[in-house]
């Protein structure tokens, strides 16, 4: 499964990429796809896979059974912090080509400097009638540049810090001004093969073309952009078809529940905030004939696995981390707890997480963050906020965590989906 995973990494430099790669792992797995305006109650028992707005997947196996007694979710989410264009992108200064750029999520600005950088996405194409047709569109080789001040002409950069204007020092090199040279649009459409007046609109952004790889002495790392949280993302799917192949139960529902907008708040169409999810919950059992009742008693007997990377602990920086909890490379999952409920971890879910990773023998780590540090989040408190159904907060140890650069362990990665599968089957009892 490493091999799948650096492939998935490799092949999903956006949201848009990560759904695509995931539905054609699910659809090569006997999956059908199911859009939202289908009829859900025709639904026959089987796995599915429906992707929202194109950058959330969720997906789920229709037991046998015609009464649900629960879900098992698991949720992650697709995006990851990078730099994106502006709508008006292009411009020229000083001799130089450039594109204007946002920054979306909680980027570690500095380790976009000096990488060879591309672009991907997606645009929308005007089609013979009045419907918009979307395109994925993926660059491989290296176009831009966000070029670091030469040390010569900044001092004292490594004695004060590196302090970035995001308007002004992140705008990536893109050519040299020359006479003729084309447009980024015409140069999309070039590489697609179709016209440039077709393209009506797009949603592109960069990544580093330097591909996911083992390393360390024994490769028993990995390097890699978008481990958080890709590296959840893939392995909530690698389960959710693992578990399919040998349902437990004919009346448990196992959910994979991959977002967009995690690192921008989620409030979204698309994010953990929307009613997407609820919503599809509820049309898959009352596509099985359940009333809304059911759906509210299936819900009751739901449980909730947020998968979102973990801090392992950084041995150049141990001061920063918890003393008593210092997550290790190839641990094993990380359960994350926080008093504020910046984590949905209660001691009943963790005790389920830790009794789950016992019984495939997989050991398990426990992360909480320093108390006068301020704690980040994840998808899980927004789960179970809106679904009310019990939820364990839980990650692979990595470093780096928002770098374009991350790295986590090689061995993590097996060790969770172990965990996973089990979890979509099981049928413990525990108390809110
Ligand atoms: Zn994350």
């Amino acid at each position: 499964m490493l091999d799948d995973l650096l492939a998935f990494l490799r092949e999903s430099p956006t949201p848009f990429h990560a759904v695509a790669c995931a539905t054609a792992r699910l659809r090569a797995a006997g999956f059908r796809e199911v859009a939202e305006a289908d009829d859900w109650s025709s639904l026959a028992p089987g796995g599915y896979a429906f992707a929202h707005g194109g950058s959330s997947l969720l997906a789920f196996v229709i037991p046998e059974g015609k009464k649900i007694a629960g879900f098992r979710l698991v949720g992650a989410h697709t995006d990851s912090p990078n730099l994106r264009l502006k709508p008006s992108p292009e411009y020229r200064k000083e001799g130089y080509a450039q594109l204007g750029v946002e920054v979306y999520g909680g980027a570690l600005l500095n380790s976009w400097l000096d990488r060879d950088l591309s672009l991907a996405g997606r645009v929308l194409l005007t089609t013979d009638s009045t419907a918009l047709e979307i395109q994925l569109v993926r660059f491989t080789r290296p176009m831009l540049r966000v070029a670091q001040l030469a040390i010569h002409l900044d001092r004292d950069v490594n004695e004060k810090g590196l302090v970035l204007n995001r308007q002004e020092h992140l705008a990536p090199i893109f050519g040299l001004d020359r006479e003729g040279s084309g447009s980024l649009y015409a140069l999309i459409a070039d590489h697609l093969g179709l016209a440039s007046s077709r393209i009506k609109g797009s949603e592109l952004m960069l990544y580093d073309v330097n591909p996911a790889t083992l390393g360390g002495r024994d490769d028993e790392m990995i390097f890699s952009a978008r481990l958080d949280n890709l590296a959840m993302s893939h392995a909530a799917i690698w389960s959710l078809i693992e578990a399919s192949k040998k349902p437990d139960r004919d009346d448990l529902v196992p959910v994979a529940a991959l977002f967009d907008h995690e690192e921008v708040g989620s409030e979204t169409a698309y994010g953990a905030h929307s009613s997407f999810l609820p919503r599809a919950l509820e049309r898959i059992v009352t596509g099985r004939g359940g009333s809304r009742e059911a759906f509210h008693r299936a819900l009751a007997g739901s449980l909730c696995v947020s998968a979102d990377m973990a801090h392992a602990v950084h041995p150049n920086y141990e001061s920063r981390h918890e003393a008593r909890h210092k997550p290790a490379l190839n641990g094993g999952p990380v359960i994350k707890v926080n008093s504020q409920q910046r984590y949905a971890t209660s001691g009943a879910t963790a005790a389920l997480f830790r009794s789950l990773c016992g019984r495939v023998g997989v050991p398990v780590q426990h992360y909480a963050h320093r108390t006068d540090l301020p704690c980040g989040s994840t998808i899980g408190p927004i789960a179970s906020t809106l679904l009310g159904i019990r939820t364990v907060d839980v990650g692979n140890p990595m470093l780096s965590m928002h770098s374009i650069r991350e790295l986590s362990g090689a061995q993590d990665p097996a060790m969770m989906t172990r965990v996973l599968t089990e979890f979509y089957g099981c049928d413990d009892l525990i108390p809110h």
